[in-house]
């Protein structure tokens, strides 16, 4: 779209909170950084003693940590206690969402003991974590062995409990789906202090299928057993420059991973890896990656490049020079390929430090990055976390892959926000409904990306200020954010609940299916005791009033008792 045919907006006034937003850098490098870079030595340290530590050793841990949540969980009085959820402080965790229900009454638990690789079983091909082992600390432990979780969400810091509850995808998400569709079992504590393992075999399997998405609103999840896959040493990664209209960037991105004859499954036509970043309505680059051996990527005439080096510089604008100087091919050792984006936070670290991506900077300083969003949130202030919420876009739009070009359009006109991510991932059509599902009928239409069994989506990631901000127009973020919740309703498209989201409840389940999850609420007996996931997700302080009646609800069918 060109500025003439974009809608006027009129120029807005400066106020204190542009300016502290300009010049948070200062605050980020004398206060956020060293705090920063010492958690994560702490961290280091504490994994490296788990590791030390024998299976066994681990195992008996785990299960003093599980007796201690049992017994707190046996000893809430209802009447008094609130409703249950981790003692998680709010600004800890990486998404964006306002944790607004822990500023009402609720009852905590502390679960922050849950972070061991319980076992990595070679010859199952299966990793047992706890739930708060995150991305950096897995593939620390699994890749230096050949092995890696299927789908590894990019930031170091996301969990294993958040990816599973919330949302979770990759660059190979093509393949194997969403991060939950990676995971064989969980273990949980649900509202009576019974520890189930739920699997889509056993008598829990509706559970199983009713986690994902479920934000921990059904049971407290305490481990969890994930597939594992080998991997080579390197990525070989091709940077494939596309011009055009957004249509044509979407089929250009299209065509990297879904083969014309439709042979999706067939691992000589689709990449291990792929994503696509569109840096403006006419240019972006495709990526994609195919796994390498050490043999491979050392042969003659071959480049590689280790990304992972805090000197080096941003990956998006790495991936960007690809516009200048044509389609090209590189290796990248796997951990650095898997955690490409974590330096520069995407691109969102560009606003942070808009100079850390200078050559200077990342010499001198780079090593410090990233700012942990953990505690950029935790400096922010109300004043700040607002203009985040008005003036700034984080959304993930989860689109048909035939839509793309359509998402593409909507993005550029509502929000002009550059770069887009573009990431793939199938939605399994699973035995019971699960909170997002295929369209109905998409087996029939025969479209590329998709097999009988499931559809081809994509993330399209929007994330940045929007242009007109950066020239001093208005924006109100929460009326896009609203034209775009409606748009993904009409379009059957999802929205990852990290995001700050405008939905209410009607419309919240306009886009969900509530089907399996709410019969799994009354079944295991998770209303009264943890809050509902609309609840929970709702933007706003709760009012005493809403906290009262979310208190007060109780089961009214007892499903269990139904199918005895
Ligand atoms: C800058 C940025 C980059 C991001 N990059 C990616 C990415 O590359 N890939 C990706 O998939 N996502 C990404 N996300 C989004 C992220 O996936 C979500 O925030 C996600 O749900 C995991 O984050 P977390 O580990 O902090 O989980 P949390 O926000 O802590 O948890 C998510 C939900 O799960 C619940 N939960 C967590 N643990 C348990 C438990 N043990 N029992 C019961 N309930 C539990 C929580 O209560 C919460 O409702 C990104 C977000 C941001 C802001």
């Amino acid at each position: 779209m060109s500025d003439l045919e974009r809608p006027l907006r009129p120029k807005r006034a400066r106020s204190w909170v542009d300016w502290a937003v300009q010049f948070r850098w200062i605050l980020v490098i004398l206060v956020v950084l060293p705090i920063s870079k010492s958690f994560d030595t702490v961290a280091w340290f504490r994994e490296t003693w788990s590791a030390w530590k024998s299976e066994k050793k681990r195992q008996k841990e785990h299960d003093e940590n599980v007796e201690k949540v049992i017994k707190r969980l046996k000893a809430r009085d209802p009447s008094k206690d609130g409703l249950v959820c981790t003692a998680r402080r709010p600004w800890i965790a990486v998404g964006m969402r306002n944790v607004d229900y822990k500023r009402a009454r609720h009852f905590e638990f502390d679960l922050n003991d849950f972070n061991q690789v319980l076992e990595v079983d070679r010859e199952n091909m299966i990793a047992r974590v706890e739930p708060l082992v995150n991305m950096g600390q897995i593939t620390r432990y699994t890749v230096p062995m050949g092995l890696s979780l299927a789908v590894v969400a990019e930031l170091d810091d996301l969990t294993v409990g958040g990816l599973i509850n919330g949302y979770g995808i990759e660059g190979s998400s093509h393949i194997y789906g969403l991060f939950a569709d990676t995971c064989v079992a969980y273990e949980i504590i649900l509202s009576d202090g019974r520890l189930v393992r739920a699997t889509a075999e056993n008598e829990y399997k509706d559970l199983f299928y009713a986690i994902p998405w479920s934000q921990g609103t059904l049971g407290l999840l305490v481990a969890a057993e994930i597939k594992l896959i080998e991997v080579g040493p390197y990525m070989k990664v091709t940077y494939k420059p596309v011009r055009g209209t957004l249509q044509e960037l979407a089929q250009a991105y299209n065509d990297t991973y879904c083969p014309r004859d439709g042979d999706q499954d067939n691992p000589a036509k689709v990449p291990d890896f792929v994503e696509g970043m569109v840096y403006s309505e006419t240019e972006g680059v495709m990526m994609y990656g195919r796994y390498a051996s050490k043999e491979e990527a050392k042969r003659k005439g071959n480049k590689i490049n280790e990304i992972g080096w805090w000197f080096k510089p941003w990956f998006y604008q790495h991936a960007e020079t690809a516009l200048k100087r044509g389609e090209f091919v590189e290796y990248i050792p796997t951990r650095d390929y898997y955690h490409r984006h974590t330096r520069c936070l995407y691109w969102e670290g560009k606003l942070i430090l808009p100079f850390a991506d200078q050559f200077w900077f990342r010499y001198l300083l780079g090593w410090m990055m990233p700012p942990k969003v953990s505690f950029l949130k935790a400096t922010q202030g109300d004043a700040i976390r607002n203009y985040y919420h008005e003036r700034h876009v984080i959304q993930d739009m989860l689109v048909p892959s035939y839509k793309v070009g359509d998402a593409l359009e909507f993005s550029d006109r509502e929000f002009e926000v550059y770069p887009v991510w573009l990431c793939p991932h199938r939605l399994f059509k699973h035995p019971m409904r699960t909170q997002i599902n295929p369209e109905p009928g998409f087996e029939y239409a025969g479209r590329p990306g998709d097999t009988p069994y499931a559809q081809m989506y994509t993330d399209v990631g929007v994330y940045y200020t929007p242009r007109c901000v950066f020239k001093g127009e208005e924006f109100d973020g929460v009326a896009a954010v609203k034209k775009m919740e409606a748009w993904m309703i009409e379009n059957h498209c999802f929205q990852p609940q990290y995001a700050v989201s405008e939905l209410n409840e009607r419309d919240f389940w306009r886009m969900f299916d509530p089907s399996l999850y709410n019969r799994c609420r009354d079944k295991y007996k998770a209303v009264g005791t943890f809050m509902s996931v609309y609840y929970k997700c709702k933007k706003g302080k709760k009012s005493e009033k809403e906290v009262a009646e979310e208190e007060a609800k109780v089961t009214e069918t007892g499903y269990a008792d139904v199918e005895k």
